[in-house]
């Protein structure tokens, strides 16, 4: 096993089998150091922070491990308004961050008009700052039209690069050929892409993994999600097992060998399975990671998965928390975008 992280440390590329064995470890130190290794050659104790703006919760797909999928008539829904959003960023900035990451469900009564003049809005009072969306699949040209209103990145999981599996996890109508097709419009329009997956959905093998590693391979995006599926109880999957820590852990330290630039956050829902999830997806090679600036009072109805920690505190509560929870691993944040290295618009 030692050889396979050496080289993967060397060549960033191992063996389908190699890969299989590495995600499929108990925990195996010489993994993490290595991550660990390369996310300090590259970016040293630095961790960047990224401002969370949930701006809607509605949602006309029906993914069957999402809470907010639109089936789910017992979700309360909400919509924030352009000036909610300001001042969430009025907020964000103040304490210090310089990313905001407006997300929400597929979500149509934003208009592609609205989430211009939102992302504009937010560019024109802080220029010093990125804007990312995760707002969903959408056409070419709107993608485009959000690039030029000034948005820098783009979220966008593929969710399982296997076909089949997909479809065991989406309505008939979301096709995983168009949504690897988005990804690829926003790489060629300019965005920072963002990609990933869960681990540990339904049905998903050793094999899917390795897919998903060799679809980032060939996208290579700029920023990579990954985070543990945990079920929620309004969903076809409410009594499916959650997915692991531990293989979870192994991923994010094997992404970070194998894109050792890459923007690889702790997930929030990493920290939702383990309350040190968030440290040890950091101490696995993560370097970004995302407190919630949504106003407190709908960030208990933002819930893709259940038991969503971090619901119940102002914006300042969280990013104290988060200072303390980087220093505890010996990291800290930082004042700045955080782009992609050698990467700005
Ligand atoms: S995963 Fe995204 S697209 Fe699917 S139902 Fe949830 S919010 Fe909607």
């Amino acid at each position: 096993m030692k050889n396979i992280v050496r080289s993967l440390f060397f060549t960033r590329d191992a063996s389908d089998d190699e890969l299989r064995r590495l995600i499929d470890s108990e925990h195996f130190d010489p993994l993490f150091e290595r991550a660990n290794e390369v996310r300090h050659l590259h970016f040293g104790d630095d961790v960047y922070l990224r401002g969370l703006i949930e701006f809607s919760n509605y949602c006309k797909n029906d993914c069957f491990y999402c809470g907010l999928r639109a089936s789910n008539r017992s979700a309360v829904r909400y919509r924030l308004t352009h000036d909610e959003i300001l001042q969430c960023c009025d907020e964000g900035y103040r304490l210090g961050f310089r990313t905001f990451v407006l997300q929400s469900g597929e979500d149509p009564s934003f208009k592609d008009e609205d989430i211009c003049q939102i992302v504009h809005s937010i560019k024109t009072k802080y220029p010093d700052c990125a804007v990312t969306l995760s707002i969903g699949e959408k056409s070419y040209n709107s993608y485009l039209a959000y690039f030029q209103a000034g948005a820098d990145r783009y979220l966008l999981r593929h969710e399982t690069a296997s076909d089949e599996h997909y479809r065991s996890l989406h309505p008939q109508n979301m096709d995983p050929v168009h949504r690897k097709e988005c990804l690829r419009n926003l790489k060629k329009i300019g965005y920072q892409v963002g990609s990933g997956f869960m681990v540990g959905t339904p049905g998903q093998t050793l094999d899917n993994l390795v897919q998903d590693l060799r679809f980032l391979q060939e996208l290579e995006p700029h920023m990579i999600g990954i985070g543990p599926f945990i079920p929620h109880g309004e969903t076809p999957f409410a009594h499916e097992a959650q997915g692991s820590l531990q293989r979870t852990l192994n991923l994010v330290a094997i992404l970070r060998l194998m894109f050792p630039q890459a923007l690889i956050p702790a997930t929030t829902a990493l920290g939702t399975i383990d309350p040190r999830g968030r440290e040890l997806g950091l101490q696995a090679g993560a370097n970004v990671v995302m407190p919630n600036l949504s106003p407190v009072r709908v960030r208990k109805l933002y819930t893709p998965y259940e038991n969503k920690i971090c619901t119940g505190e102002e914006a300042a509560q969280c990013r104290r928390c988060l200072e303390r929870r980087l220093e505890s691993v010996g990291l800290h944040s930082v004042v700045s975008r955080g782009d992609y290295p050698g990467v700005r618009r």
